[in-house]
């Protein structure tokens, strides 16, 4: 017992978080600052492997919070330009420590008793904010990806004839999505046992949005080989390059066709708290389903994402055999058992982070954020479109950007070359952390502007460096 009386003891918690605390407020202003102007450790996985191996056998105990910072990559720098992860906003991350001290396991009601009740205020006041209906309402659950798989299959028990959940897929069954949809929707549909056929991909038009001309025929072809559709996804945006499907003309076919609606917003979904940019997911209230991702654009630790529902009831029944007529005998669910209605069994206490920034600074903190995000993604496309030898993939609609280098002495393939190679040496610089994708057999740069505190001077020296490179 020597071990774990010491382990727990209080005092020692104390002192270690007290010491912990002063560390990463100094590391928050450093990286806010960029005072070392170094946003990511780029080392070769096996290199860093051995170090952590070592580490774990002669490294000093007091270093090690200390060598995880320095190891990590630091997404509170302004020169953190790449993945879709936000600067988690300080106040979160000490609704973290609170939810992993406390480690209520929210499985069952009595274990999370707080933060269940909590979960149905947020959720509740989500759906208001989309513009769903008072029968409306959601769960959190950890990830876009677990939340979109969810989605769908709630969607096929609402919609399919047969119970799948009961006798298994005795039919052909498909969704359809945009070819520029999260790849997770296409693995969602696997793990459904839909199969290649059972995912219907629309081609995208020049714009990387979904070609709503093509549904139709695609939807007929579809039926004729035999296959019953059950949902179309619509992207808010799509991940590669930030553009929005047109949420209104999905809307006017899936009720056309009384399939499910659901709107993939992991990404934009927080676009309805600005005032500016709400236009960007017009049609969403039309949804019968909607993911929003709080890690990404609403400042909170991984992992926590809502999924809300247009009619909550449906979500009752989609990982239950029983749920069905509970419902009918007691009307009244019970909201409370969050897990009846999640994949998740043990969950975080991931409710506390939207409550926490709700009370602590109002809804209009995201409005500030998601806007002055997306502002950056149209003065960055400005700024690369007025440099020589540059060019945007296409003009941006959200804070993701996807441009390269151009010259007329190359031929298509050096230009990926380079474009990829460009990347690769901005990486190992540590200076900037920026992504890059394919798109159409195109090689591009990405960024997504993820810090608010990212200026035009600091996105100036990215171009200059990206110059740089090439020169
Ligand atoms: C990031 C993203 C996902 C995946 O969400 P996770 O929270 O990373 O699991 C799904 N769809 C879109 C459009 C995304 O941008």
């Amino acid at each position: 017992m020597k071990k774990l009386v010491e382990a727990y003891s209080p005092e020692d918690f104390r002192k270690r978080g007290h010491d912990l605390i002063d560390e990463l407020a100094n590391h928050l202003e450093n990286t806010l600052q960029n005072k070392n102007n170094k946003t990511i450790h780029w080392n070769q996985p096996k290199d860093e492997h051995i170090f952590w191996k070592e580490f774990l056998n002669n490294g000093d105990k007091k270093n090690l919070f200390n060598t995880i910072i320095a190891h990590s990559i630091h997404v509170h720098t302004p020169k953190y330009i790449g993945h879709q992860v936000t600067p988690t906003l300080p106040i979160t991350a000490l609704s973290a420590l609170v939810s992993a001290s406390l480690n209520n396991g929210m499985a069952v009601y009595e274990m999370g008793v707080a933060a269940s009740a909590i979960e149905r205020i947020v959720t509740d006041y989500l759906c208001t904010k989309v513009g769903f209906t008072t029968a409306s309402n959601g769960i959190l659950t950890s990830g876009g990806t677990l939340a979109n798989l969810t989605a769908l299959l709630t969607a096929r028990k609402a919609k399919v004839a047969t119970n799948v959940w009961t006798e298994g897929n005795t039919n052909s069954l498909g969704i359809i999505v945009s070819e520029e949809a999260h790849y997770c929707v296409d693995r969602a549909a696997r793990i459904m046992g839909l199969g290649d056929a059972g995912i219907i991909k629309i081609p995208s038009t020049p714009n990387f949005n979904m070609n709503i001309e093509l549904l139709e025929e695609y939807y007929k072809k579809a039926k004729d080989k035999g296959i019953e559709i059950f949902a179309i996804v619509g992207s808010a945006p799509s991940t590669s390059t930030g553009i929005f499907d047109d949420l209104e003309a999905i809307a006017t076919f899936s009720k056309q066709k009384n399939i499910w609606f659901h709107v993939d917003g992991a990404h934009g979904g927080a676009a309805i708290f600005s005032k500016t940019y709400k236009y960007t997911v017009k049609g969403v209230e039309k949804a019968d389903s909607i993911v929003i991702d709080g890690h990404k654009m609403m400042m909170m630790p991984a992992l926590t994402t809502a999924l809300l529902f247009k009619d909550g009831n449906t979500s009752h029944a989609t990982f239950s055999q029983k749920a069905d007529y509970l419902l009918e005998e007691s009307k009244e669910e019970d909201w409370y058992n969050i897990a009846k209605r999640t994949f998740e069994c043990t969950k975080t206490m991931a409710s506390i982070h939207w409550y926490t920034i709700l009370k602590t600074y109002g809804e209009e903190i995201f409005d500030e954020y998601v806007t002055t995000l997306y502002d950056l993604g149209q003065q960055f496309a400005e700024m690369v479109t007025a440099t020589p030898n540059l060019e945007i993939a296409i003009q941006p609609a959200s804070n993701i950007v996807c441009f390269r280098y151009i010259s007329p002495k190359l031929s298509e393939k050096e230009t990926n070359t380079l474009n990829e190679k460009i990347r690769q040496t901005l990486l190992e610089k540590e200076e900037f952390y920026i992504v890059q994708t394919k798109l159409k057999g195109k090689h591009y740069l990405r960024v997504t502007i993820m810090n608010p505190f990212t200026t035009k001077a600091h996105l100036q020296q990215l171009l200059e460096r990206v110059l740089q490179e090439v020169n």
